[in-house]
C-alpha cells in the first residue's frame, strides 16, 4: 500500500498530514483548540504502524488523562488491527507505574509496593507531623504536601534542595523524614512515581538503554503542561543528549509534542510552558507545523474564544478559523441566586433534549468543586441522570477507601497509612492514646505498626493483637482466591458491611461496596486485566543486547502477569487491581454508559469537546477565582482557562452568572466577570437583561465580591471593593432587587452537613446575622447563623 494513497490520511488537511507523515525526528505542533492535534497524534500512530516503520512495541504515546489514553487506543483499533496491549499509551503516572513495576527491585521498591493518592499522602504527613511534635500552625500540613510535591516536580531530593531559611530547612528535614516513611511502608505517591522512574533510567544504563533502543517513536499530547520532570524523563528515553545536539536517525527517537500555549492551565502545579521553547532548542527541532483550521465549533463560539484570549499579552501567537458558519449566538443568562441558575440549567437541558441532543453530549463546567453541589441537587431533583468527573472519585470515598485499606494490608503488613485507617473502623474499642503508644513503640523498635502491637499492654493491646489477627487471618483465608471472592470476604469479614447496615444512612455505602466487586470483575475481565503490570526480563538486559535481539521491532515483552525473569514472581490480581484503584479515577465505575449529563471542572474538560456547554458561575471572585486577580501573570492562566472552558463546545454555548451565591457557608454578592466584556457583543445574546457592566476602573475593584461578612448584606463599601466612596455611586446589583440571599422560606426542607433533612421553621436577621430555625428528623429543634451553616433545600 503506497503511504500516500493511505485512507487513513483521506480525513486530513494538508497541515495535518504532512504533521502525520513527518520522516523520524523532532517535531512540535503547536495549534489552537479543536484544530485536530489529538487526531494528529493517534492518526501518525496509526500511519507508522501501518507503513512497518515501527512495531506496536515501539510506541510510546502520552496522554494528559486515562479518559483520553482509553479514547486514543480505541481509535486505534478503530483504524487498524493492531494490539493495543503491547503498546504503551498512558498517563505519566501510568506508564512510570509500568515501568516501576517491571523493575521494582532495581528501583529500590518491594514488589507490592503501592500508591499513595493525595488522599492518603495528606494523613501520612499529618501523622509524621504528629509524631515528631511540629508545630501545625507554623508548618501547616497542606503547605508541607504542597512542597513536597513541589520538589518531586522539579526533580529533587531532599538533599538537593537550597535552603535559605531556617524554614527550609524544617520543611527539608519533613521531606526526608516522610520519603523515609514511605520507603519503610513500601508506598509512593504520585510524584514519586514520576521522580523514581527517572532516577531508574538515569541511574541504569542497561535499562535505559533498553528503552532509548525500543521507543523510537515519542508521541505527547497537551505538552504545554508538561512539567520539569516530565520533560527531563522524555528527554532521557529520547536519547537526545547535548542541547542542540543533532537529531541522529537510529541513534536518538523521534520525539513529536503537541500542545497549545493558550491551554496551559497547570502552573499552579508545575507545569512551564517554557518546555516547549526548550524542547525546540534543545532537541533541535527541524519541523514546527501549525494547524489554523478548527474543526469544533461554529464561528459564534470560535469567534469568542479568539477574542477572549486575544486579551492576554503572553502569547505565542497562532490563528484559528472555521468553516462551519455562526451557528447560534452564544447565550448569557443572569440569575437571581445560585439556585435559581441551576434550576434554569435543568429547564434548558429539558429543552436541548426536545431538540434532539443525547444528555451525555451536555456538559456543565464550573471553576471550582465546591460548585457542584447545587446543580447536582437541581439534577437529582428533576431526575435528570447526571455523572460528576473530578469530585469525589469512586475510589475515593471513604467506605471505598476502607475496603480498599483492608485489602493493601493483606498485599503488604507494612502498610501504616491503611492500618491507622481501619484498626479502629468499624470500632473496636481502639483510642488515640493506645495508637499513639503504638506509634511509639514501633518508631522505636523501627518496625510497622503491625509488627509492634506486643508492646502494647492491657485490653487495649489484646484488641490490638486481635485486630492484627484479624488480617493475618484473612490473608490465609483469601490465598487462592479469586480477586472477588477476596474481596467479597474482606467486605463481610472486616465488618464494614456490618457496620454500614446498623447505620440509617448506610444504604448508598453498601450499594458502593456492591459495586467495588463489580469494579474488580470488569478490571479482571474487560479492563485487560495486568496491563499495568509489566515484567521485563532482566537477564536479558544484562546480556549484550544484540545477542537478545533487542531490537525495536522484535516481539514485545509485555505479557499481562508476565512473571519476573530472576524471581518467577508475578503480580497479584489483588496489587494489579489496587494500583488500578489508585491511578484510575473510576468514572466509569458509577452508572457507565448511561446517558447522563457530564459534570465537570474546566480542569477536568481540558482536550474533551461536547455539543452543548454550560459555563457557569461567570463572576468576579469565581471565575476569575479571586486567587489569581491580584497579579497579571495569574489572571492570564485564568484567562486560558475560560478559553479552554469556551473551545469545548461544539454548537451551543451558554455563560451563566448568579447575583448571589453560597459557597463556604457565605452569601456573596456577585459582580458578573469581567470575561464578558472581552467577548464579541455580536457572538451574544442576553437572555436576561444585560445590565451594569463590569468596569474594573471605575469601581476601583480589588477583591472583587462583597460578602455578607465584609458588607453586612449591604454594600457599604466594606472589604470586598475598597474602593473611594465614589465608587459605590451605582452599585452594580441593588441590594434591595437581589432575592433573599439564603433562598430560604419557612415549610422549605432542607439538607444539612451534619444533621441531615430538616425543615425551615422561622428565618431571623439579614445579612450576616440571618438565622434559621430548623427542626430535624432526627437531632430535633436548632437555631442556625446563615452565614456559617451550609443549608441545601432538598
Ligand atoms: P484540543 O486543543 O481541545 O485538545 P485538538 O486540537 O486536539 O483540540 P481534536 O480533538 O483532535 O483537536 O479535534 C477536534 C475535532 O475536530 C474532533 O472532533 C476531530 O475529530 C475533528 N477533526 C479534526 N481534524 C479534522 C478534519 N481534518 N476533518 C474533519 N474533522 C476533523
Ligand atoms: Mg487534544
Amino acid at each position: 500500500l503506497p503511504a500516500a494513497d493511505s485512507p487513513l490520511l483521506a480525513n486530513l488537511n494538508p497541515e495535518q498530514r504532512a504533521a502525520v507523515t513527518l520522516p523520524a525526528g523532532n517535531a512540535l505542533i503547536l495549534a489552537g483548540a479543536g484544530s485536530g492535534k489529538t487526531r494528529v497524534l493517534t492518526t501518525r500512530i496509526a500511519w507508522l504502524l501501518q507503513t512497518g516503520q515501527v512495531s506496536a512495541g515501539g510506541i510510546l504515546a502520552v496522554t494528559f488523562t486515562n479518559k483520553a489514553a482509553k479514547e486514543m487506543m480505541t481509535r486505534l483499533t478503530a483504524m487498524l488491527p493492531v494490539n493495543v496491549r503491547g503498546m504503551w499509551i498512558g498517563t505519566f503516572h501510568g506508564l512510570c507505574n509500568r515501568l516501576l513495576r517491571a523493575h521494582w527491585k532495581l528501583a529500590n521498591l518491594p514488589s507490592t509496593f503501592q500508591i499513595l493518592d493525595t488522599q492518603d499522602q495528606l494523613s501520612a504527613i499529618k501523622r509524621l507531623m504528629k509524631q515528631f511534635n511540629v508545630d501545625d500552625e507554623r508548618f501547616p500540613a497542606k503547605q508541607t504536601q504542597w512542597f513536597i510535591a513541589g520538589a518531586k516536580e522539579d526533580g529533587l531530593r531532599p538533599k538537593d534542595v537550597e535552603i535559605r531559611t531556617e524554614d527550609d530547612r524544617k520543611k527539608v528535614e519533613l521531606y526526608q523524614l516522610y520519603e523515609e516513611q514511605c520507603q519503610r511502608e513500601g508506598v509512593v505517591d504520585f510524584g514519586e512515581l514520576m521522580l523514581r522512574s527517572y532516577e531508574l533510567l538515569r541511574d541504569n544504563d542497561p535499562v535505559r538503554e533498553h528503552y532509548q533502543r525500543r521507543f523510537r517513536h515519542i508521541l505527547i499530547d497537551e505538552f504545554q503542561d508538561t512539567n520539569r520532570l516530565q520533560y527531563a524523563w522524555i528527554k532521557m528515553l529520547s536519547g537526545i543528549t547535548t542541547a542542540g545536539g543533532q537529531f541522529v536517525p537510529g541513534q536518538n527517537n523521534s520525539v513529536i509534542a503537541v500542545g497549545d500555549d493558550d491551554q496551559s492551565i497547570y502552573a499552579f502545579r508545575g507545569a512551564r510552558v517554557g518546555n516547549m521553547a526548550d524542547f525546540v532548542r534543545e532537541f533541535d527541532v527541524q519541523h514546527q507545523i501549525k494547524l489554523e483550521q478548527n474543526y469544533r465549533s461554529y464561528s459564534n463560539i470560535l469567534d469568542s474564544a479568539n477574542e477572549l484570549i486575544s486579551h492576554n499579552k503572553k502569547r505565542l501567537g497562532k490563528n484559528l478559523r472555521t468553516d462551519q458558519g455562526p451557528g447560534e449566538p452564544v447565550r448569557v443568562y443572569e440569575s437571581p441566586t445560585d439556585l435559581a441558575e441551576a434550576q434554569w440549567m435543568v429547564e434548558e437541558m429539558r429543552q436541548l433534549v426536545r431538540d434532539g441532543f443525547d444528555r451525555k453530549e451536555m456538559a456543565v463546567l464550573y471553576r471550582s468543586n465546591a460548585q457542584s453541589r447545587v446543580i447536582e441537587t437541581a439534577l437529582f431533583n428533576a431526575s435528570v441522570p447526571y455523572r460528576v468527573y473530578g469530585g469525589l472519585r469512586f475510589f475515593e470515598r471513604a467506605e471505598i477507601k476502607h475496603a480498599l485499606a483492608y485489602l493493601r494490608l493483606l498485599e503488604n503488613k507494612d502498610d501504616d497509612t491503611s492500618f491507622l485507617r481501619v484498626v479502629n473502623f468499624p470500632p473496636r474499642g481502639i483510642g488515640a492514646r493506645t495508637l499513639e503508644q503504638l506509634q511509639d513503640a514501633a518508631r522505636t523498635a523501627g518496625r510497622s505498626l503491625h509488627d509492634a502491637v506486643h508492646a502494647v499492654g492491657g485490653k487495649a493491646g489484646s484488641n490490638l493483637t486481635a485486630f492484627v489477627a484479624k488480617i493475618d487471618v484473612l490473608r490465609e483465608q483469601t490465598q487462592g482466591a479469586s480477586l472477588r471472592e477476596i474481596i467479597e470476604l474482606v467486605l463481610d469479614h472486616s465488618g464494614l458491611v456490618e457496620h454500614y447496615r446498623a447505620d440509617r444512612e448506610g444504604a448508598d455505602r453498601i450499594e458502593n461496596l456492591e459495586e467495588l466487586v463489580n469494579a474488580a470483575e470488569s478490571f479482571v475481565t474487560q479492563e485487560g486485566f495486568g496491563r499495568d503490570a509489566v515484567a521485563l526480563p532482566i537477564d536479558e538486559l544484562r546480556q549484550s543486547p544484540a545477542s537478545q535481539g533487542l531490537d525495536p521491532n522484535r516481539p514485545v515483552i509485555d505479557e499481562p502477569l508476565a512473571p519476573d525473569a530472576e524471581t518467577g514472581e508475578t503480580l497479584s490480581p489483588l496489587a494489579a487491581f489496587l494500583t488500578h484503584a489508585a491511578l484510575e479515577s473510576g468514572d466509569n465505575q458509577a452508572q457507565a454508559g448511561q446517558d447522563a449529563v457530564q459534570l465537570m471542572t474546566v480542569h477536568a474538560a481540558k482536550g474533551l469537546e461536547f455539543d452543548c456547554v454550560f459555563i457557569t458561575g461567570m463572576e468576579e471572585g469565581l471565575f476569575p477565582h479571586e486567587n489569581s486577580m491580584s497579579d497579571f501573570e495569574s489572571l492570564e492562566e485564568e484567562r486560558r482557562l475560560m478559553y479552554v472552558a469556551i473551545t469545548r463546545a461544539r454548537k451551543r454555548l451558554y455563560l451563566s452568572h448568579s447575583q448571589t451565591r453560597m459557597l463556604h457557608g457565605q452569601t456573596r454578592y456577585n459582580v458578573k466577570s469581567r470575561f464578558f466584556e472581552e467577548l464579541p457583543e455580536g457572538a451574544l445574546k442576553w437572555l436576561t437583561p444585560k445590565n451594569q457592566a463590569f468596569t474594573p476602573s471605575a469601581f476601583g475593584y480589588g477583591g472583587g465580591y462583597a460578602s455578607t461578612r465584609s458588607g453586612g448584606g449591604s454594600y457599604s463599601g466594606g472589604g470586598g471593593y475598597g474602593g473611594s466612596k465614589d465608587s459605590f455611586a451605582s452599585p452594580p446589583v441593588p441590594p434591595q432587587k437581589a432575592a433573599p440571599s439564603h433562598g430560604l422560606r419557612s415549610g422549605m426542607q432542607v439538607f444539612h452537613n451534619k444533621f441531615g433533612e430538616g425543615t425551615v421553621l422561622s428565618l431571623e436577621g439579614t445579612g450576616d446575622d440571618a438565622r434559621a430555625q430548623v427542626k430535624f428528623a432526627r437531632h430535633g429543634v436548632k437555631w442556625l447563623a446563615l452565614s456559617v451553616a451550609k443549608l441545601t433545600p432538598v
